[in-house]
């Protein structure tokens, strides 16, 4: 269906205007992406199947994309940003990159607890930050909460990876919700006090230590683990074998999770695609895939999920701390982390 232009009669030129969105329907979405599993490519086939919309894809690390979209500003072709992390999220939000999307479908799939309260970005699939432990030495009794982390008995058995990574900032602004500011930087205080050598890596690389006996506890997310589980490699099966991993505070809140998630961008050229896009990915079968390319869980509830990796990992109890809540108070978390000396 088309509609005639009139060029001599204003009137209709707005009328032309507001409506030719709705008259022509993208074809194709530009997706920033920094996921990049195998499971992901049948994410995105079924998008199309569905609506015939093709995606572009432009995969890159997670800070390098949130630059490129803030340096292309207005000219930016990115129609979704798709990133881990409410912190992440949350600093894009703060950049003013997203287009708020109450999309009602969104509001109905995915809990509160796990989107930004302005509708600026949407969690699609959750992660843990457990605390592995070398098998032989330490017992899941001493490790119960995140706090007994930075308890003396510790002294020279932890590592961690550094304090900036958003991971370890999400975790601590989860302590400082829930138990203040005063004992958030104790804890970061005695983290550090307990490093068995200076924070280096990420978090495979903190159990990869436990195994080679250099600390006896690190902090790691669950996906990490539920990998090196999983697989066959014989450097992985030894530090399976040593290694396990314990879901802190099930005596009291939850363990700490976090999202992986994305918005519509407010420069999206397709914005009515973005939002097909996004309400996709909260549908059965797209969290699904979103969830086991990385061994996470999908943040609808009701979904199945077939993977035997998370299976054996069992079920836990979940912090029900609000990931905008979270996300607000990473500017002191960096702070607290600074002024701990947590490097
Ligand atoms: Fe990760």
């Amino acid at each position: 269906m088309r509609r005639s232009f009139k060029p001599k009669l204003i009137a209709s030129f707005i009328a032309l205007a507001i409506s030719a969105p709705a008259l022509a329907a993208d074809q194709e979405l530009n997706l920033y992406s920094a996921r990049h599993y195998k499971t992901d490519e049948a994410l995105y086939k079924g998008f199309t199947d569905a609506t015939g919309i093709k995606i572009n894809r432009i995969e890159g690390k997670e800070d390098e994309l949130f630059e490129r979209i803030k340096r292309e500003g207005a000219a930016s072709p990115a129609d979704v940003f798709i990133t881990v992390d409410a912190a992440r999220l949350q600093a894009a939000d703060e950049a003013g990159l997203f287009a708020p999307t109450p999309s009602q479908v969104l509001h109905a799939r995915i809990p509160a607890q796990f989107r930004a309260n302005d509708n600026a970005w949407f969690g699609f699939s959750y992660r843990a930050r457990v605390i592995a432990y070398d098998k032989d030495k330490v017992k899941p009794e001493q490790i119960a909460s995140y706090l007994d982390m930075a308890k003396p008995e510790f002294k020279g058995k932890v590592c961690v990876r550094s304090g900036n990574h958003p991971y370890n900032l999400t975790l601590m602004a989860s302590i400082i919700n829930h138990n203040g500011e005063a004992k958030a930087l104790q804890w970061a205080e005695g983290m550090v006090a307990n490093l068995a050598r200076a924070p280096k890596g990420g978090d495979t690389d903190q159990m990869r230590a436990i195994a080679a006996g250099e600390c006896e506890i690190a902090l790691t997310n669950h996906y990490y683990y539920a990998r090196i589980t999983g697989s066959s490699k014989p450097e992985d099966v030894t530090v399976a074998e040593k290694v396990a991993v314990v879901f802190p505070n099930q005596q009291t809140q939850g363990t700490h999770v976090n999202i992986s998630g994305g918005g519509m961008l407010k420069h999206a050229p397709h914005k009515e695609a973005a939002v097909k896009f996004l309400e996709y990915l909260a549908s059965d079968a797209a969290q699904a895939y979103f969830a086991k390319g990385n061994n996470e869980w999908p943040v609808v509830a009701s979904v199945e999920v077939d993977n035997p990796a998370l299976a054996r990992l069992g079920s836990f109890k979940i912090d029900p701390l609000n990931a905008s809540a979270l996300a607000k108070e990473i500017p002191l978390a960096q702070r607290l982390i600074d002024k701990a000396g947590w490097k």
